[in-house]
């Protein structure tokens, strides 16, 4: 590959994963108190799609999603399972499991 191109599948290096952490608590230290704590709340693997939804940076999609995982205990796996199917979000949940080709 040449110098001046970037292999965007390569694996970051843990000084560019300390920069992004380090970015990413700077940002969640400059939240309102209130979102601030939501989004301490949240597991370290998830919180960065939480952040953006919490500063409007998100997709509904992903919006979603960050609700959902904050409904069911942040199992992604459980959000594909969840009955309560009187929640408006029901049919939009990600994970959901794929349906059975029809014959
Ligand atoms: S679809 Fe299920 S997991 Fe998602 S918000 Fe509704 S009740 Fe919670």
């Amino acid at each position: 590959m040449s110098s001046g191109t970037q292999n965007p599948f390569k694996a970051i290096t843990a000084a560019e994963r300390r920069e992004i952490d380090r970015t990413r608590d700077e940002e969640i230290e400059g939240l309102p108190e209130h979102l601030r704590l939501r989004v301490k709340a949240v597991p370290a693997p998830q919180r960065a799609l939480h952040l953006r939804v919490v500063t409007g940076k998100a997709s509904a999609r992903l919006a979603i999603k960050a609700f959902c995982q904050e409904c069911i205990g942040f199992d992604n796996a459980e959000i594909g399972r969840c009955s309560a199917r009187s929640c408006r979000l029901w049919s939009l949940r990600p994970y959901q499991p794929k349906a059975a080709p029809a014959d």
